[in-house]
């Protein structure tokens, strides 16, 4: 078997252009133009490609985009200050603080410190709290994105089993209350797993969020299964220069599944597009505005 590719660009693509329509919309009916605020403490270089590629496309589907450089040693008084700043703008409707932070600043605080409803990165203790007893909530993007996903794959998602390999607070929790929240009967497997290809190979949906490349082979894949890469690592090519590739063996995965993520062009493009819908999700609730359909979970 020859696995489908998901598409993830295009489906980014796609969610994009609906979240413009809706924000013309917005503009247009109710004179409101989402904003979305990002702090970015320090010069760490993909956080900086992160952070500019956000803004490019918040502007893009017509959004507000404000970004706040802070200098590495700023204080954790200041960066909370920035925050309650944001937090008290009513032209920010969404506020994201890029992590990681330097080591001197408590991510925890700084995060819970973000108003519950500007929340887009869905990180602060009440989201997840709202998340996890299946009430509405904001979602975490990258996990949101790879389950639009699997419903536009699937349709349904009732019954499937579904193994998420990793447990952080960012990925492989959410992603496994969201399965759950699909119905799937949901696995979590780590670092200490036992037996973790036996694991794997129970799975009608495989989440790869494991951190380290090409770690999920082929020969641990059911036939047919659904493949979700969340991984993104650099690795050295044999010729020189760099490549990415995910947590999962792409070509030995894409020859026994029935559907895979590829690595770059999968999830990560979903995760900027689930950004911005939770953005103009944001946006709707707090203006008691209805939400737009299937861009939240
Ligand atoms: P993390 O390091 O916080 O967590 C990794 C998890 O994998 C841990 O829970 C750990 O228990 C588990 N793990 C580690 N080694 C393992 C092993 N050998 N076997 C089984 N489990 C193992 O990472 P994270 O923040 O959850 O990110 C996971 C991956 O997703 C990374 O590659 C990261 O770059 C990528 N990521 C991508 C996006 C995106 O937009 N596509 C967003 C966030 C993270």
């Amino acid at each position: 078997m020859t696995a489908t590719v998901i598409d993830g660009k295009a489906f980014a693509a796609k969610v994009r252009g609906q979240v413009g329509e809706h924000v013309a919309k917005l503009k247009e009916e109710h004179g409101i133009t989402p904003g979305l605020a990002v702090v970015l403490v320090g010069e760490d270089p993909a956080s900086q490609v992160y952070v500019k590629s956000k803004g490019k496309m918040t502007v893009e589907v017509g959004m507000k985009s404000v970004e706040h450089r802070m200098d590495e040693t700023v204080s954790e008084a200041d960066l909370l200050a920035m925050v309650q700043k944001l937090n008290d703008d009513p032209t920010i409707h969404g506020i994201l603080v890029q992590l990681p932070l330097p080591g001197h600043l408590n991510s925890d605080l700084v995060i819970n410190s973000i108003d519950p409803a500007k929340d887009v990165d869905g990180f602060h203790i009440s989201n997840v709290g709202l998340l996890g007893t299946g009430q509405k909530s904001m979602v975490p993007c990258t996990p949101l994105g790879s389950l639009m996903m699997l419903r536009d794959h699937h349709g349904s998602l009732s019954g499937l089993n579904a193994v998420v390999i990793g447990r952080s607070n960012i990925v492989g929790k959410p992603m496994a209350q969201l399965l759950l929240g699909d119905s799937c009967t949901v696995t979590i497997a780590h670092s200490r797993t036992k037996d973790l290809p036996s694991v794997v190979r129970q799975a009608d949906i495989v989440v790869a969020a494991v951190g380290r490349p090409q770690t999920v082979l082929g020969d641990w894949i059911k036939p047919g299964a659904t493949v979700i890469d969340v991984g993104i690592n650099r690795i050295d090519k044999p010729e020189g220069g760099t490549r990415l590739v995910g947590d999962a063996d792409y070509e030995s995965c894409a020859a026994v599944a029935g559907a895979i993520t590829p690595v770059p062009g999968g999830v990560g493009p979903m995760t900027i597009a689930c950004l911005l819908a939770n953005t103009l999700t944001a946006c709707c609730r707090s203006n008691g505005l209805t939400e737009p359909e299937g861009l939240t979970a």
